[in-house]
């Protein structure tokens, strides 16, 4: 059976998803990026169907996926013609790309409110008919509600300053799996607190849905997770950690504007104390926008601590990661996963599938681990719930 899916932001990560799964379709790729494609999942790879997809950006909206896909990868991969079928819609924008140098709409100018808006997805959405939608869009400022009626009046009154475009779309998503009675998994790979916001869990949880999130982990923060595992379990005693990612592409030219970066700083920072168990003095953040690297971006790192007899060790670590196509591998099997545990009947969110897949595991207050144990718990549950065979 198919995996209905809908991609919000079709950005790089998006594009390399749409990309990737379908050349996997047509049997022209290994999976190989994908974490759980060597075990057996009651849905395949080739189940997933991409059946809509929504931007704010003039350039893209009215395009297909395929015209997307060429302009953004066709220098360097070959696009599969069965993007054809899927046209970018308008989506929501409040102020997601404020700053950024794009010409962009909501549907909430076209339509005049935020609540026409979400009420336009949640039609639309009852023909697509997805089982998973997919948040990949810009980084953007935005704050958690934690009150489900905080939320409601902010969507009522039109507040656009205190609600988020995520918000809105995580809300259409509970609407309308609540108004058909067919549960769905919204994935949320962006830094916004959506498995985080208690009142978003409490929506999902009341319409039989799952939200999964928040923020793909993928380049340097789950490595530096697994590192500082490696020095814990020794109880090497660290002295300071410094991380720094530089990239080329247009998600960090976005995270040039400060309230985007803060966002991210305090999704990748949450790792130290969780795992260490104190706050090791450290800089972990997205650092700078360097147009020639593309989306390859450059990663280093340097850890030092104390071993024994007092003696002081160091790792500096270089990396250039192509970072699109690393969280494209990860939505593969988060799509399969949700899919199949809504169908479970698992509601609110899922930590187990959160600590392997995210840099801030929902629900709040939930706590960072090292991937490599995250990975082997997630492998458990996915078993004790029949979702690997
Ligand atoms: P991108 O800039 O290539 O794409 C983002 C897309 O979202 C653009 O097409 C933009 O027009 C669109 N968009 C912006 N606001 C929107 C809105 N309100 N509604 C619908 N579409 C909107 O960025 P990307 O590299 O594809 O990254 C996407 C997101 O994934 C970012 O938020 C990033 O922080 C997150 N993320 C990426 C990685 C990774 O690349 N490895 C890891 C973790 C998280």
């Amino acid at each position: 059976m198919a995996i209905r899916v809908v991609l919000i932001g079709q950005g790089l990560v998006a594009t390399h998803f749409a990309v990737g799964v379908e050349r996997i379709k047509k049997g022209e790729l290994e999976p190989y990026g994908v974490p759980f494609a060597k075990y057996q999942m009651v849905y395949d790879i080739k189940d997933i169907e991409i059946v809509g997809s929504y931007d704010v950006d003039n350039e893209k909206v009215g395009k297909t996926v395929y015209e997307v896909a060429v302009k953004a990868v066709g220098d360097i991969l070959p696009v599969p013609e069965t993007l054809k079928s899927i046209t970018v819609r308008r989506g929501i924008h409040l102020g997601s790309m404020e700053g950024l140098p794009f010409q962009v709409k909501g549907l909430e100018d076209e339509l005049g409110s935020t609540k026409a808006a979400i009420e336009r997805l949640v039609e639309e959405w009852k023909q697509l008919q997805p089982d998973v939608i997919i948040e990949v869009a810009t980084t953007e400022p935005a704050k958690a509600f934690h009150d489900v009626k905080a939320l409601e009046e902010a969507i009522e009154k039109d507040d656009r300053k205190r609600l988020s475009a995520s918000h809105a779309y995580a809300y259409a998503a509970y609407l309308y799996a609540k108004e058909t009675g067919k549960p769905v998994a919204f994935i949320n790979v962006i830094p916004s607190p959506l498995a985080r916001d208690d009142a978003i869990v409490k929506l999902f949880e009341e319409a039989g849905s799952l939200v999964l999130g928040d923020d793909g982990a993928t380049g340097a923060t789950p490595l530096t997770a697994d590192l500082l595992e490696h020095l814990a379990e020794r109880n090497r005693y660290v002295m300071s950690i410094a991380q720094f990612n530089i990239g080329g592409n247009t998600d960090f030219l976005a995270l040039t504007v400060p309230e985007r970066n803060k966002m991210k700083e305090e999704t990748k920072s949450s790792i130290v104390k969780d795992i260490l168990g104190y706050d090791a003095p450290h800089f972990i953040k997205p650092t700078g926008y360097l147009e020639p690297l593309g989306d390859k971006k450059f990663v280093s790192m340097h850890i030092w601590w104390k071993t024994f007899n007092a003696l002081e060790d160091e790792l500096v670590v270089n990396l250039r990661i192509n970072d699109s196509p690393a969280l494209a591998g990860l939505l593969v099997d988060l799509t399969r996963i949700g899919k199949a545990l809504v169908e479970r009947g698992e509601k609110g969110t899922a930590y187990p599938v959160n600590a392997f897949f995210m840099k801030d595991p929902g629900p709040r207050g939930a706590r960072n681990m090292s991937r490599i144990r995250a990975y082997y718990q997630l492998l458990d549950y996915l078993r004790e719930k029949g979702v690997i065979k």
